[in-house]
């Protein structure tokens, strides 16, 4: 799903109004329209990707490049003490638009904008044999 099925195509296309904050040839930045906190800003590569998986590494590679000064802008911009770097994959972990984006949310302490995440222990041994699983389905060539 690319071009016109691809929101984040279109607003690349400029077919879709966006408030822009950056943009090179390969990345673009714009305020989220429906933010979880003031100025809260979406990191896209212009060249379709579904995924982070799809993502060529070089594209990823300038996005976590942009994203330094990038989050230090936005939390300046609203005198945050901080962001959240949250990019979602898949839709049991919240991804509604199919075009790979980073979201850099401005934070505070105790602003209670994302609930504390709940947290499990490994029974014994379980660590180990869940890396074991892992290390045995990664690919990395
Ligand atoms: P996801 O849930 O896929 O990680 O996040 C998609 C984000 O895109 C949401 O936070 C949503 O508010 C934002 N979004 C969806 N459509 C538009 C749009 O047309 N313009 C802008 N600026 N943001 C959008
Ligand atoms: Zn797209």
């Amino acid at each position: 799903m690319a071009g016109q099925d691809c929101i984040f195509c279109r607003i690349i296309a400029g077919q879709i109004p966006s408030v822009r904050v950056f943009e090179n040839d390969r990345v673009l930045a714009f305020l989220d329209i429906r933010p979880i906190s003031d100025g809260h800003t979406l990191l896209i590569p212009k060249i379709h990707a579904g995924s982070l998986s799809e993502c060529d590494v070089s594209v990823l590679a300038e996005m976590i490049g942009v994203v330094g000064p990038l989050g230090k802008a936005v939390v300046g911009a609203v005198q945050a003490e901080g962001y959240n770097l949250l990019c979602n994959n898949g839709r049991a972990a919240g991804q509604l638009v199919d075009h790979v984006h980073f979201h850099i949310i401005p934070r505070r302490c105790d602003d209670g904008v994302l609930a504390r995440w709940p947290h499990k222990e490994y029974p014994a041994g379980g660590a180990e044999a869940m890396a074991e699983k892992i290390r045995r389905l990664l690919a990395i060539s």
